[in-house]
């Protein structure tokens, strides 16, 4: 076992702030040696003492593209051409589904639409939304970047935090600065609401650096969660060519995450759902109905949405009490 590797597993067990090269050195290992197999156990551990019970978090997806944003990762991104007609839900339907998230158990419902989704009508639905939930669930919005003003008015509307990411190849693979993504999260803070983010999409060809230097921001924007998700290839993407990275790869990423956001992140999440990155630090899973940027289906749950009985079961085959309730996260 390397001597660095444990200083550094160490240094972020006692609650020290990981630089992008001990971050890289805690990846750089083969996923079946010692070194792995020790940032493994001290991320799972690490996001067991931070966060005693694991989440569910339920996404409700408003439409399918075509987005002009056109991230190349995405099968909404115009030029991957998977949905030629745009399409969206009835504000019932999404009332419904998130109501149903509610009741199986979702410790928080996000709304998620497309970047130039029309903002007055995304108001409308969440208002709709936050009154069904009764406050029982903080309601999350996952939509493209706005300014300070459309902040006050998400949450005045009941919504107590937003999903942002700042992508892997942001800015070259989307048509989104990384300054306009900071700025929307800014613009969220200063309005009250929190941030949930991910290190995402990682695939086969990113670099320890950028893995550990997106991480680190995540770290950086203050978040409630951060976490590792992987890309899943849609198949007219210039990005399919790449492949997917082996879940045993992001096991290891996952628990490098939790290590590298340390203390002052207590969430971990990952996607898509899967027991080796549950069993390593995932502590939130998420379950969807709807439209989903990783699918080639309008409805998600006839496809590859994952439902949140089937997440609990998975949390609680690797070890993990699943919170019952709001989420910890987001109080
Ligand atoms: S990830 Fe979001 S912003 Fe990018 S193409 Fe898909 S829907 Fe649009």
């Amino acid at each position: 076992m390397d001597r660095t590797v444990s200083q550094i597993i160490n240094k972020a067990l006692d609650g020290g702030m990981l630089t992008l090269e001990e971050g890289v050195e805690l990846l750089k290992w083969d996923d079946l040696s010692d070194e792995a197999a020790a940032v493994r156990l001290a991320g799972r551990r690490f996001s067991d003492e931070l966060l005693p019970k694991a989440e569910i978090h339920g996404q409700v997806g408003l439409n399918t593209g075509l987005c002009p944003a056109d991230c190349k990762f995405c099968s909404f991104a115009a030029s991957n051409k998977v949905f030629t007609e745009p399409a969206e839900e009835e504000l019932e339907t999404v009332v419904d589904y998130a109501r149903l998230l509610e009741e199986a158990g979702s410790n928080a419902v996000y709304l998620m639409a497309t970047a130039r989704y029309d903002q007055e009508q995304f108001l409308a639905y969440g208002r709709a939304c936050a009154d069904a939930l009764g406050g029982k669930v903080p309601l999350i919005a996952n939509v493209g970047d706005f300014d300070h003003d459309y902040a006050v008015e998400l949450k005045k509307a009941g919504f107590t935090g937003i999903y942002h990411a700042i992508r892997l190849g942001e800015g070259e693979f989307t048509r989104l600065p990384v300054q306009q993504r900071w700025d929307t999260i800014h613009a969220a803070q200063e309005a009250g609401l929190l941030i949930g983010t991910c290190v995402e999409p990682v695939g086969p060809e990113h670099s320890l650096e950028e893995i550990v230097e997106k991480t680190i921001m995540t770290r950086e924007m203050g978040a409630r969660f951060s976490g590792a998700m992987r890309r899943t290839p849609i198949p007219t993407s210039e990005l399919a060519v790449h492949g997917a990275v082996a879940y045993a790869r992001m096991a290891t990423i996952v628990a490098a995450v939790s290590l590298i956001t340390g203390t002052n992140v207590t969430g971990n999440c990952t996607h898509e759902p899967n027991q080796l990155a549950a069993f390593n630090g995932a502590n939130l899973l998420w379950a969807e109905v709807g439209s989903n940027p990783r699918d080639t289906k309008d409805k998600t749950e006839d496809n590859r949405g994952w439902t949140v009985a089937r997440c609990a079961e998975l949390l609680e085959e690797c070890g993990l009490e699943v919170l019952e309730g709001p989420s910890a996260m987001f109080a």
